[in-house]
């Protein structure tokens, strides 16, 4: 059953979402400052391998703390800009509340929310969940790893082309020629020669990277709404 948070319910339940999370862990606050208890608890997550996305909209991020994000790598960062939701989880449990995530250590503030579990509240966990999805699929990606980018784009060899790690199949999402899988390299070696004349990351194409249906992708989207939500499906 949900359970009706206050101001240090809601704290104390975030905080356990980010400490207990084992897989997935998504945290959706218009407004996102880094504290020091926060990045320590963001860190520790990703040294346990825990995929973290952060959904955040109203400020920009200070250049420190993004050189701080920059170096969790399991983290992914994305902006929306007309994010007002607020809503913490992970793969088994969530909090629904008015707290911004840089306010999960201040007490001054009237706070509510509600705490709810995937196995207790089933149906209201999976409609947060979709709903959060569909959010991330229209946000902007925020390139934070900078390193990893270079080597995407000073990548001159064919053969290094290819990710010897993932042996999924997916689809050039100019040419729908068979690729290896992989949402960061949607274009086939031909292709993303050409799209690298530009680099436009929002530059429309004709396939899903992942089914190879006809449907709008683009380098910084790169699969269908569908394959998204499959991709980081919980
Ligand atoms: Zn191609
Ligand atoms: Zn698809």
């Amino acid at each position: 059953m949900a359970e009706f948070l206050t101001t240090t319910g809601t704290s104390f339940h975030i905080e356990n979402i980010i400490l207990r999370a084992k897989r997935k862990l998504i945290l959706v606050s218009p407004y996102l400052q880094l504290s020091k208890t926060f990045f320590e608890r963001l860190k520790d997550a990703n040294f346990r391998g825990v995929e973290i996305k952060i959904l955040y909209g109203k400020n920009e991020l200070q250049n420190n703390e993004k050189e701080l994000l920059a170096s969790l790598e399991k983290l992914e960062i994305h902006y929306f800009d007309n994010l007002h939701a607020k809503c913490y989880f992970n793969e088994s449990e969530m909090v629904i509340t008015s707290m911004n995530m840089y306010e999960f250590s201040e007490k001054n503030n009237r706070e509510m929310g509600v705490y709810i579990t995937r196995d207790k509240d089933k149906e209201l966990f999976e409609n947060a969940v979709n709903e959060t999805l569909s959010i991330l699929h229209s946000s902007e990606k925020r390139d934070l790893q900078k390193v990893e980018k270079e080597v995407y784009s000073s990548n001159n060899h064919k053969d290094k082309w290819a990710d010897e790690n993932n042996d999924s199949q997916g689809f050039c999402i100019r040419c729908g020629d068979q690729i290896e899988f992989n949402p960061d390299r949607p274009y086939c070696w031909d292709c993303y020669n050409v799209w690298r004349q530009y680099e436009n990351e929002e530059f429309l194409e004709q396939v899903c990277h992942k089914c190879g249906k006809p449907e709008n992708s683009s380098m910084a989207k790169p699969q269908c709404y569908e394959c998204f939500k499959e991709f980081v499906s919980f």
